[in-house]
This record gives structure tokens, C-alpha cells and sequence, in this order.
């Protein structure tokens, strides 16, 4: 199926903040600081992986201090999202922002030394717990 272009309402930062909060209660994040930012979409580019992603989280660990960074949803293109069906903006960032959060989750047994393999491990199961608890499924 061809991927159409997103629709719905697109998230601003009073919407992030709101769901970040209603998240980082469900998963039990509330030892965290969590700040977000919406960022140009140039601006997110993973030089590592060679792509925009829309959602990237750094974090220190010793001081449960983190900052989620969101492509701003106008500079959202067809190929930077991950559903082949037309989507609302609201649930691709909702998807987006979980993920992002179960990183965190993940913190105290993510090794930096871990393999490509390992790091890809990582990021198929996290995307898939994301997608379980936003959409209730794991596919399309
Ligand atoms: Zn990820």
C-alpha cells in the first residue's frame, strides 16, 4: 500500500507536554526529569543510522535527566514515517514519544559497548512494545 500523508491536528508543545506526562506516569519514568524540544527536521538527522528520525532522546543516567527532541511535525515527510497506512499526526508522535521513553526504561541494562546487532535488537523491540501500547498491535 502507498503511504499517504499524514492527517489530524498536528502535535504542538503544550500536546507533547501533556503526553509525556500521561506517559512517563504509565511507565513508571516518574524518577526522571524529562524535558522535550520540537526541532527542525534537518535538525535530527542520525548520522550514525543515515536517517531523520522522529524522535531522539539523550539522557544522563547518574542524574535521571533527559531531553526528547521532536521533528516539528510541519517538516514530517511521507518517507520519514513508519506506518504504510494513512495515520494521524497525533498517533505517529504518540508511537514516537513511547518509544523514545522505553529507551529510557532500558537505561540500566543498555551497554554502549553492545554490537550493531545488539543496538538493532533494541530498537525492533522497543518499537515494538511502543506499538503495542499506543495501538494495541504490533503491525500495520
Ligand atoms: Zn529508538
Amino acid at each position: 500500500m502507498e503511504k499517504e500523508s499524514p492527517n489530524g491536528p498536528k502535535p504542538n508543545s503544550a500536546w507533547f507536554a501533556k503526553k509525556l506526562a500521561h506517559w512517563q506516569d504509565r511507565l513508571g519514568l516518574g524518577g526522571w526529569l524529562i524535558g522535550h524540544k520540537i526541532v527542525r527536521g534537518k535538525k535530527i538527522y542520525d548520522e550514525e543510522r543515515k536517517i531523520t528520525t522522529l524522535g531522539r532522546v539523550t539522557h544522563h543516567y547518574p542524574s535521571a535527566q533527559a531531553v526528547i527532541e521532536f521533528m516539528r511535525p510541519d517538516d514530517l515527510e511521507v518517507e520519514d514515517w513508519i506506518f504504510n497506512y494513512s495515520a494521524k499526526y497525533e498517533t505517529i508522535y504518540e508511537v514516537a514519544l513511547v518509544h523514545e521513553l522505553l529507551h529510557l526504561l532500558f537505561v540500566p541494562i543498555v551497554d554502549l559497548d553492545w554490537s550493531e546487532g545488539m543496538k538493532a535488537d533494541e530498537e525492533r523491540i522497543v518499537e515494538t512494545v511502543a506499538r503495542v501500547l499506543v495501538l494495541g498491535r504490533v503491525g500495520n
